[in-house]
This record gives C-alpha cells, structure tokens and sequence, in this order.
C-alpha cells in the first residue's frame, strides 16, 4: 500500500500547456497560496535576484502551509542569501555552457552523447546552473537539432542519447515524435534517455500523447527524474510514473543534496522510500554544482559522507543512491 496516496489524484481539463503557463511568477502570491504573507517582508529579498520565481500551482499545492521552512516552498522562492558573499562559485559551474549553446550535444562520458534538447523548464530551482542563462531558451533546440543528429550518426561508439535541458519534456509531442523517428534511424543507438523535473513539477505532462510515443519507441527507455524530497509526491505524480513506466521506461531518480532541505538521513530515507513506493530506484545524490547565488544549499563533503552512511545502515542497497559530484574534465561523475 502506498501510504502517501492519501490526496486523490485531480484529473485536470486542461492541458499541460496552460498549466505551466499558468505557474506562479509572483512571490507575493506564492506566500499568499501557501498562507504565508505575513511574513514577506522577512522572506523576500530587497532586490532582484536575476532569476524569477516560476512554480506550477501542483507543485505549490504539495507545500505545507504556513510553513516559512517547508521543503518545496525553499526550492523556489527568491532569498535575500542569494546575494551573500559566494567566493568559489561561478556563474558557469560545470564549465560546459560554451558547449551546451554552440552544438546542443555534449560528448563526454563513453558511449553516451547528452542532447541539450531546449533550455525551458516548468520550474526554476533556485540552486540550479540555469540561474543565469534562463533567457537562453527557445532558441538553441531547434537550430541545431539536425547538427547535433548528425554527430550522433556518425559516431558509432554511441549506444546511448540523453535528451536533457531545460526540461526535454517541455517540447511538444509533435516535436518528440520528430526526433524519435529521427534516432531510430541510426542503428547504433539503443537507448534513449530522458532527464526530467517535470513528471514531478507538472504531472499533468505525462498525457497520451506521451505515453503513446514512448509505447512506440522501438529503443530502450529510461526516464531520470529528479525529486529531492518524499513531499514533492503525491498521486498525480505516482499516476504520471506508472503511465511511463507501464510506457516501457526504466524510472531513476537524482536527487540534488541541499541544506535545510535534505540534508537529514530521515528525509533522505523517507525520499528513497517515496520514490520505490512510485516504482522509481534512486540513481544519484549529486553535491551542489557551484553556482552563484546557491551556496546557501551547500553541505560540506565530510556531512555528505555521513548521511550516506547513515542511509547505508537503514536501507536496503538498492535504495541507497549514488552520491557524486560533476568535475569539469572528469570521464564520468565523480563519487565522494
Ligand atoms: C551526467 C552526464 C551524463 C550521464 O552520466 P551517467 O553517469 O551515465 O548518468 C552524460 N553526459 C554528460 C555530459 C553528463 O553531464
Ligand atoms: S528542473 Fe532542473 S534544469 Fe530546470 S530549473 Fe530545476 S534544476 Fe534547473
């Protein structure tokens, strides 16, 4: 039985595409929503971060209300930390957005060549690397998808396509369909790979449509999610994992560590936990990518190590996921 279950799934009349044009921009509101409004003036930061609030209203539903602490509400909402003193981080932590916007593939690790398949999201995470590119969107899909295509064929070592982001699941159908048919077509390539928020963020993206292509796809599927907290479930998101799932992909999740949102071993039990109750295995717990404006999230590597550890002794292994870091230059992720 799957305890969390308790809210009921609100099948919705309207499409994916009006929910996530209607996400929450406006902090003010999203204080409202969550009964917090009182307090903005301690909550909200005195300038602009140069990164808006964007959240889906599912997703706002899934935060306690009341609760200046909650788990979902502080991956979201703007804090005047942002603008502390960060020495050691960068604007392009991982080193790679020259690449990322010059051929929208990135070739790194063996046998895998990662798609940067658009650079919109349904959500902005404040710790995420895209703080400081989030107008790059729209453009780099589209025009350098038959580039990126053609490396893809005329590389025979390449077994495996990640379509990452931005969110991938944020193109269209039609477009999906597209770029399927286009990956059928080079032998070599046996699985696709989807990195993901939005089966999280925005469930409702999980339609027919969807489901029908997966189906379709005559290639090994796997779809990483990326949840951080047991909270960030509920049944629609449970009911968008099945569909995948019953749509033949293989369901991970990664997770980023960030304090005072998980960085406690009860929370980190309780998300591994969730997410096998939805038929997700957790794959990574990745430490920060250094980033300016979210270093307020770091964990130090020796606390780090601990919870693992702690995780270790209370889990079965396969629900312990892998805690690793990104350096720029390394052939695969890096384990701590
Ligand atoms: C993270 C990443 C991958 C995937 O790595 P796995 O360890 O297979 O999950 C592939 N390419 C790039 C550029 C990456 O950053
Ligand atoms: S969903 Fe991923 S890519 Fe999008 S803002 Fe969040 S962390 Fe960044």
């Amino acid at each position: 039985m799957i305890t969390a279950n308790r809210q009921r799934a609100q099948p919705s009349t309207r499409s994916w595409q009006q929910l996530w044009r209607d996400a929450v921009t406006d902090p003010l509101e999203l204080l409202h929503l969550v009964g917090l409004h009182d307090q903005a003036e301690n909550l909200l930061p005195d300038r602009d971060t140069g990164f808006a609030l964007r959240v889906p209203r599912g997703f706002v539903s899934r935060m306690r209300p009341g609760d200046a602490g909650d788990p979902l509400l502080l991956q979201v909402l703007p804090q005047a930390a942002e603008h502390l003193p960060q020495p050691g981080y960068a604007v392009d932590a991982v080193g790679d957005l020259a690449a990322r916007s010059a051929h929208g593939v990135l070739q790194k690790y063996a046998g895998r060549a990662l798609l940067i398949a658009t650079g919109s999201c349904a959500v902005n995470c404040r710790y995420c690397f895209r703080r400081h590119f989030p107008y790059a969107e729209e453009t780099a899909a589209a025009n350098h998808w038959r580039e990126a295509l053609g490396a893809i064929a005329a590389d025979a070592s390449l077994d495996e396509v990640i379509l990452s982001g931005g969110d991938p699941l944020s193109l269209s159908n039609a477009k999906l369909d597209e770029l399927g048919m286009a990956l059928r077509d080079i032998p070599h390539v046996k699985r696709l790979r989807i990195h993901t928020r939005l089966p999280v963020v925005l469930p409702e993206r999980v339609d027919d449509g969807l489901a029908a292509w997966l189906s379709a796809l005559p290639l090994q599927k796997v779809v990483v999610l990326h949840a951080n907290h047991a909270n960030e479930f509920d049944a629609s998101v449970d009911a968008a994992c099945t569909a995948l799932a019953l749509s033949g992909c293989t369901l991970l999740n990664q997770a980023v560590l960030l304090r005072g949102i998980n960085d406690d071993a009860t929370v980190l039990a309780a998300l591994s936990e969730r997410l096998f109750a939805a038929g997700v295995l957790p794959y990574y717990l990745h430490q920060l990518d250094r980033v300016v404006g979210a270093a307020h999230f770091e964990v130090d590597d020796a606390r780090a190590l601990a919870l693992l550890d702690a995780l270790r002794q209370r889990l079965p292994g396969y629900l312990v996921p892998r805690l690793v870091r990104e350096i720029a230059g390394e052939k695969s992720k890096s384990p701590l």
